[in-house]
């Protein structure tokens, strides 16, 4: 497996980026890829320790020994069809997921872990480049039909495996085009649009019907779907914006995140009739939110060519070390700095918005922020209190709001009567995606709340299981941790 002595004869390499001047010239992707022998060099790295936590780090439950094994063996279309017995869609992992599996790299404990992001990044785009990711259609239909609402990635994974168990399953979407947040969230300089409609094509040939500009709950009810399908999955996101309730909220300058971002994406994409313009053009910009939404609002707003850009975050600055109560090999919370965050972005952290400052014609000239302390409570989540004496004036006439989603909506889920949980998220349990209306299930950020890419992947995957044994008694397709590896 491996290379027995790869890890000590070789160093982790990631790819490089384009140098921030260039790259913010346009929305372009920015990586620059290793060679072949480099990746074959860094596959060779996996230590092949006996017990692989990263496939438990992976929410997919890559395998991912087996694919870096194939990688250093040169051997890459058997590293193609072991990634996709775990993973549908690896080039959107490949390029967005924060890659929990190399913080359970075994590697990682003492050295820097295997770059299997990176690798699983390589794999695919050599496997569509040489056109071995193809078609594949069942040998045969069923009589069942499944509508699955939402075309994220949770929708997305959901169709594939159920059109694989030969269903046939419409996705309906109410956007004019199909993706999601892979589409309408994440900005083309971290994945271009091509790489949806690459795998769109393919999902097509498969047989999926997909019907766009379709507002289910709304265009189309819950009473016609079930007249209609035999099953239905819900895989609309978690899409209620959080707010932020202060004095001077409704001034002409304060952006949801999630209205600028999807504006900017439409705009790369070509689409004129924007409405009202949300653009950050010499501006002073701040960014409130440190998450992966207000990185991506820096990085356009940078492109937009904004006077200058700030992010707050409330939380105080994590260290870029592993704390010790987050050992090995879970998940740390430490300081991330995205490709973003460098190219132009000032951060500052333990801070707090109170009001935001208008002219008399209504628009933001500044904001109001205080310094917060957060104190530990035993037993509890710490309490926030401001430090007094620290009220400072910002000025500003952009401010962006990413402060994240607080759960599902509600229209649809009410006409077939679901259950909410107390996260108000839509309720199913992980052990089959079950709501509580029989023949209704729910996968991705609208069960889960706000998430990744790789656990609505997960997700879909999991409910199509699910969904396949409701409508047959039984399902052949794979559940996590039954990855197949192929014999070649
Ligand atoms: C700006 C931003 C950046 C992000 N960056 C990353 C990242 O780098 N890496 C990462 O792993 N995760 C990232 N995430 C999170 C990730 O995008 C989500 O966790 C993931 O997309 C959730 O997938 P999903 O399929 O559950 O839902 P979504 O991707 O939200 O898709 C839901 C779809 O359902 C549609 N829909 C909803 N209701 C209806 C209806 N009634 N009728 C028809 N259609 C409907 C919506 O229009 C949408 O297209 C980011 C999120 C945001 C907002
Ligand atoms: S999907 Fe994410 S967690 Fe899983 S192997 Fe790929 S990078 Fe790692």
């Amino acid at each position: 497996m491996g290379k027995t002595t790869g890890f000590l004869e070789f160093k982790r390499k990631d790819e490089s980026y384009a140098p921030a001047k260039e790259r913010v010239k346009n929305y372009n992707e920015f990586t620059k890829p290793l060679n072949q022998t480099e990746l074959r060099n860094q596959g060779a790295r996996c230590m092949d320790c006996g017990i692989p936590f990263c496939h438990s780090g992976c929410p997919l439950g890559n395998l991912i020994p087996d694919f870096n094994d194939a990688v250093y063996q040169g051997k890459w279309e058997k590293a193609t069809k072991i990634l996709h017995s775990t993973n549908n869609f690896p080039e959107f992992t490949g390029r967005l997921c924060p890659a929990p599996c190399e913080e359970a790299c075994v590697l990682g404990i003492n050295e820097d872990p295997v770059s299997i992001e990176n690798i699983e990044k390589n794999i695919v785009e050599t496997a569509f480049k040489n056109g071995w990711i193809t078609a594949n259609t069942p040998p045969k239909r069923t009589d069942k039909k499944v509508a699955v609402i939402g075309s994220g990635p949770a929708g997305l994974a959901a169709a594939q495996q159920l059109n694989r168990a030969g269903h046939t399953v419409t996705v309906y979407e109410r956007d004019e085009k199909i993706g999601g947040l892979l589409r309408y969230g994440i900005p083309d300089f971290k994945m271009e649009k091509n790489v949806i409609d690459r795998r769109l094509a393919i999902l097509e040939e498969e047989g999926i019907i997909f019907k766009t500009g379709v507002h289910v709950g709304v265009d189309i009810k819950a009473d016609d779907l079930k007249k209609e399908f035999d099953a239905v999955v819900l895989c609309g996101g978690a899409t209620i914006k959080r707010t932020l309730p202060i004095p001077g909220s409704d001034l002409k300058g304060v952006v949801q995140a999630m209205d600028f971002l999807p504006q900017n994406n439409r705009r790369v994409d070509g689409v004129k009739d924007l409405g009202e313009e949300l653009v950050a053009t010499d501006k002073d910009v701040i960014v409130i939110g440190g998450g992966d939404t207000g990185s991506d609002c820096i990085g356009t707003s940078i492109r937009h060519g904004a006077n200058s850009v700030s992010n707050f975050e409330i939380m105080p600055m994590a260290g870029t070390e592993r704390p010790v109560d987050q050992p090995w090999p879970f998940w740390p919370m430490r300081l991330r700095t995205s490709s973003s965050h460098k190219e132009g972005a000032e951060r500052f952290f333990s801070i707090s918005t109170k009001k935001f400052i208008g002219d008399e014609n209504g628009n933001l000239t500044g904001l109001i922020t205080s310094e917060v302390k957060w104190q530990p409570v035993p037993g509890q989540r710490p309490k926030l209190t401001e430090v007094a004496g620290t009220e400072k004036e910002w000025k500003c006439q952009l401010a962006l709001l990413a402060l994240g989603f607080t759960g599902s909506e509600t229209t649809l889920a009410d006409q077939f009567g679901l259950e909410f949980d107390e996260r108000t998220n839509i309720k199913a349990s992980e052990s089959n995606y079950k709501t509580n209306i029989p023949g209704v299930f729910v996968a991705g950020d609208q069960r889960r709340g706000q998430s990744l890419i790789v656990w609505a992947i997960s997700e879909g995957r999991q409910a199509a299981y699910h969904i396949d044994t409701y409508l047959m008694g039984k399902s052949n397709l794979p559940l996590k941790g039954e990855g197949d590896l192929p014999r070649i």
